[in-house]
């Protein structure tokens, strides 16, 4: 289906709401029966109809086809937020004695949910870097039943290649879940890859302005039903009607914004490669990128968020940078209207910065709606306040 019929058609059953072109916000928590027939069957299928909206309710349904159509999948289901979306989609399809072989450093709350609380159950997790498929073949235990993705990387952009891990997977009946989140579906579809379940967090782009959270988790109709009736119930973190409206909102103008950040977004990384205090780059679709081919054969484009290294060994000048900045906020989070830095230092107790640790010297940049030669002028003036 093409893109702009699933954003501003699909799902949408405006006859039934006064041809209105914005869909109500069906804000009830249940739903009446006249019947008690019928009451019965929403008790057994609770996903075949509307019951209580902790499982399914109108306005969520609308987003859900399509986030579904967007992705190239079958169902879907949307949460509260992306770290509900993975913790659901990971913990029903594992069991007792499980091994989950994941790339290193996924986003800080899977990484959690690895080290601290899938221990507990007994699952361990083998952390690899996940750029070539040997890498996975080798990590891959007779105990392994699950490959966790993250292409690209939020930080590094560290890629895998999705295709090889997913036909990996497939022949030894291990379940897939990859973050998509920077890529989106408008960039990289990767159950069309083979992979189970894509995620991204709405929060970011489709969302887009920094004004409220969601989750997406896209797959088979079969796993969505089997994550529905366990994890999503239970859990409680299906997105409520207002959030799905607004992320329904944020929909209809996502293309126009990407195209807009990946235009701005080329402009400012070829403004900073060329700028002396800069050191290097990280950007997945700049020719100095080590996974630079698989980027360029796997993503169709790169937008917003790319990383960089002064050329300093000093933590001070890395603070003095961010602190400068006059209309780029420093904040975490991305994908909405508003440009942002964040530094890898924050994170590290000023005790243990190691200059020598590249990473540590890390600062991250997203790039916004706003105009190019305004932000460009922002970085100028603080780079220009770094020695
Ligand atoms: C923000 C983010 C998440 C989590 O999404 P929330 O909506 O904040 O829970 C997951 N993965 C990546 C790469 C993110 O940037």
């Amino acid at each position: 289906m093409d893109i702009s019929q699933i954003i501003n058609e699909l799902g949408e059953d405006r006859e039934n709401y006064f041809n209105a072109v914005a869909p109500p916000i069906m804000q009830t928590s249940n739903f009446a029966f006249k019947k008690v027939a019928d009451l019965s069957k929403a008790f057994e299928d609770e996903m075949g109809g509307y019951l209580y909206s902790r499982g399914l309710n109108p306005t969520v349904d609308i987003l859900r086809k399509k986030l579904a159509a967007l992705d190239g999948a079958e169902d879907c289901l949307v949460f509260n937020n992306g770290a509900a979306a993975i913790f659901a989609g990971i913990f029903a399809n594992l069991k007792q004695g499980d091994h989950i072989v994941s790339v290193k450093a996924p986003y800080t709350w899977v990484q959690r949910m690895f080290d601290v609380i899938l221990p507990r159950f007994g699952v361990t997790a083998t952390y690899i870097d996940g750029t070539t498929i040997e890498k996975w073949e080798n990590a891959t235990t007779p105990n392994t039943t699950f490959y966790y993705l993250e292409s690209p990387n939020s930080w590094d952009f560290a890629i895998q290649p999705i295709q090889e891990v997913a036909a990996l997977a497939k022949s030894k009946g291990i379940t897939t879940l990859i973050d998509n989140s920077y890529c989106t579906p408008l960039y990289q579809k990767p159950i069309e890859m083979g992979i189970d379940m894509a995620m991204q967090t709405a929060t970011k782009y489709i969302g887009g302005h920094s004004d409220t959270l969601g989750g997406v988790l896209c797959g088979s109709h079969e796993m969505m039903k089997k994550i529905f009736d366990s994890e999503y119930l239970n859990i409680g973190s299906g997105i409520q009607p207002f959030n799905a409206w607004l992320l329904i909102r944020g929909l209809r103008t996502l293309p126009a914004r990407i195209e807009r950040i990946t235009k701005s977004t080329a402009e400012v990384v070829a403004y900073m490669k060329q700028h002396p205090k800069v050191e290097s780059i990280l950007f997945p679709l700049d020719e100095s990128f080590p996974q630079y081919q698989l980027a360029k054969e796997q993503m169709k484009g790169a937008c917003g968020l790319f990383t960089f290294v002064l050329k300093t060994d000093k933590r001070e000048q890395v603070v003095k940078f961010c602190e400068s900045l006059k209309h780029i906020m420093m904040a975490v989070s991305w994908g909405g209207h508003e440009s942002l830095v964040i530094p890898k230092c924050a994170g590290i107790k000023p005790a243990d910065f190691d200059p020598g640790n590249k990473e540590h010297r890390y600062i991250r940049m997203y790039i916004g709606l706003e105009d190019p030669v305004y932000l460009i002028a922002d970085i100028e003036q603080a780079l220009a306040s770094v020695e």
